[in-house]
């Protein structure tokens, strides 16, 4: 988009530079949107500008573990990143600073997992600062109540609050960027200052940490290390499906916590039963609980955790700008943050005051073209692209290429159209929420290895956003 580029054009004559910690946090709006949700968390989202001096950017980091980060794995892209916000070749240097108390207009300053504390609750041998150590924002102070999280929510407190009595394990899965690592994390924090032994883990790292044991012997050590955990939150938990030993060790933790009352919480990107290449007997226990879902925030929603996120960085921008926001980023609220950082940097750089109109254009290359389509007008192109008839697409027929047609429907639907999962259900002969988040997944999936799909995806996504093909060929 030429009015993006022109933006920035404006601001490589160096008159960024004048704000350089604004510079700063547009860059790391803009990094937000290129790296991984825990890539940002654990490495970008604590690093502070503190100073800028002869083409030198210097930023605190509050350890070493995340200075390494950025010194090699993350040093080219945030370079040019930077770079290209400023436009103009910078250095950067990074410096460890503990982080100090927040400031009194925050929420309740939480607990920051220093490695004291991480070495606690963790063997020697691994890092003090590795991915798993809590997030100190991710309270539930910070978190933003709503209809679509309601469930969730109040499961987490009772479960922080009075853990293996009420809902045990409580499983809580949703779409990306949504709230659930914040909701472990705000769980993890709390039953912490309740004074009780946390564990939290991803599904991922709970695999390569077994893998480890089990080479080196130190499976004993993995095993007690989880077994004393008093609440077990593990995230990502569909990670493990179609890794059985995984699996087979989760079974066992599971029981063993379950059975002397301790808490486990886990979250994934879908519903237990969605969960492909599970054994039973572990679904069977996810399935013990409370099942909690949340659902992409509603406008209104949207418009409230902007608020929120807004005054907590102390920006004062008008409802009319955030309530654009809000439209233009329709489903998640990592993104909806993102687009939040870059606002508010451009509005510090620039010279007049921030419209809707120039939210537009800040916002211009991370929105993708709004579909112009009805559902029922996607239904058509789609058919009409994979040669089946829309009675085949709705119906119930297991032709490969029918099934995979459908399929795709349902992602279109979901993705751009951001039809809720049970009315998508609907449109196709009835069929259930689980089915077609299922569908859903599965096309995501094949997009990352299949050329030719996502060719099909791209046309009908060229087609969606020109009304004009779909009314043409209508008649
Ligand atoms: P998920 O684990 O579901 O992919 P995250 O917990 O990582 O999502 O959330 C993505 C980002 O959005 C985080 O920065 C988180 O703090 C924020 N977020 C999500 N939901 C809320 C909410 N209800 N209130 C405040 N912040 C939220
Ligand atoms: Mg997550």
């Amino acid at each position: 988009m030429p009015k993006h580029s022109s933006l920035h054009h404006d601001l490589g004559n160096g008159a960024s530079l004048n704000n350089p910690e604004r510079a700063w946090l547009a860059a790391l709006g803009e990094l937000q949107m290129q790296v991984t949700a825990d890539i940002y968390r654990m490495y970008l989202q604590p690093a502070r500008f503190l100073a800028y001096e002869d083409g030198t950017f210097l930023i605190a980091v509050p350890n070493g573990f995340v200075k390494d980060w950025l010194e090699h794995r993350l040093h080219r892209v945030v370079k040019r990143t930077l770079e290209h916000m400023v436009g103009r070749a910078v250095e950067l240097r990074f410096t460890v600073q503990p982080p100090a108390v927040r400031d009194a207009n925050g929420a309740a300053p939480a607990p920051l997992l220093q490695p004291a504390e991480a070495v606690e609750s963790r063997p020697a041998a691994q890092s003090a600062a590795e991915p798993s150590a809590l997030v100190a924002d991710y309270v539930f102070e910070t978190f933003i109540v709503g209809p679509n999280n309601r469930i969730a929510h109040a499961a987490a407190m009772a479960v922080a609050d009075q853990p293996g009595s009420r809902y045990n394990p409580l499983f809580i899965y949703s779409g990306v960027g949504l709230g659930k690592t914040h909701l472990l994390h705000a769980i993890g924090h709390r039953a912490r200052q309740r004074g009780r032994r946390v564990i939290y883990v991803s599904g991922e790292a709970f695999t390569n940490e077994l893998v480890t044991a089990i080479r080196t012997g130190a499976q004993e050590q993995f095993r007690a290390k989880y077994r004393t955990s008093e609440v077990l939150l593990v995230d990502d938990v569909q990670f493990v499906a179609g890794k059985p030993s995984t699996q087979e060790e989760l079974f066992h933790t599971f029981n063993a916590l379950h059975a002397a009352g301790r808490q486990i919480v886990l979250a994934s990107d879908r519903p237990p039963k969605a969960i492909a290449t599970v054994e039973s007997r572990l679904r069977s226990r996810f399935e013990w609980g409370l099942i909690a879902d949340i659902q992409p925030p509603s406008l209104e929603m949207r418009v409230a955790i902007l608020q929120a996120k807004a005054k907590a960085q102390g920006a004062a921008l008008p409802n009319g700008v955030l309530e654009r926001i809000a439209a233009l980023v329709p489903t998640n609220v990592r993104e909806l943050e993102g687009a939040l950082t870059r606002v508010i940097a451009y509005a510090g750089l620039a010279e007049a005051p921030l419209t809707p109109a120039g939210v537009d254009a800040i916002l211009a290359d991370m929105v993708p073209p709004k579909a112009q389509v009805s559902p029922e007008e996607l239904l058509t192109l789609v058919a009409r692209h994979f040669e089946v008839s829309v009675d085949d697409l709705v119906g119930s027929r297991r032709l490969k290429n029918v099934v995979l047609a459908r399929q795709v429907a349902m992602y279109l639907l979901r993705e751009d159209l951001n039809l809720p999962y049970t009315r998508i259900g609907e449109m196709f002969g009835g069929r259930d929420h689980a089915t077609a988040m299922h569908s859903v997944r599965k096309v995501e999936e094949l997009l990352d290895t299949d050329e030719v799909l996502r060719h099909a995806v791209d046309t009908l996504r060229e087609q969606m956003a020109q009304p004009a093909s779909v009314a043409v060929r209508r008649r």
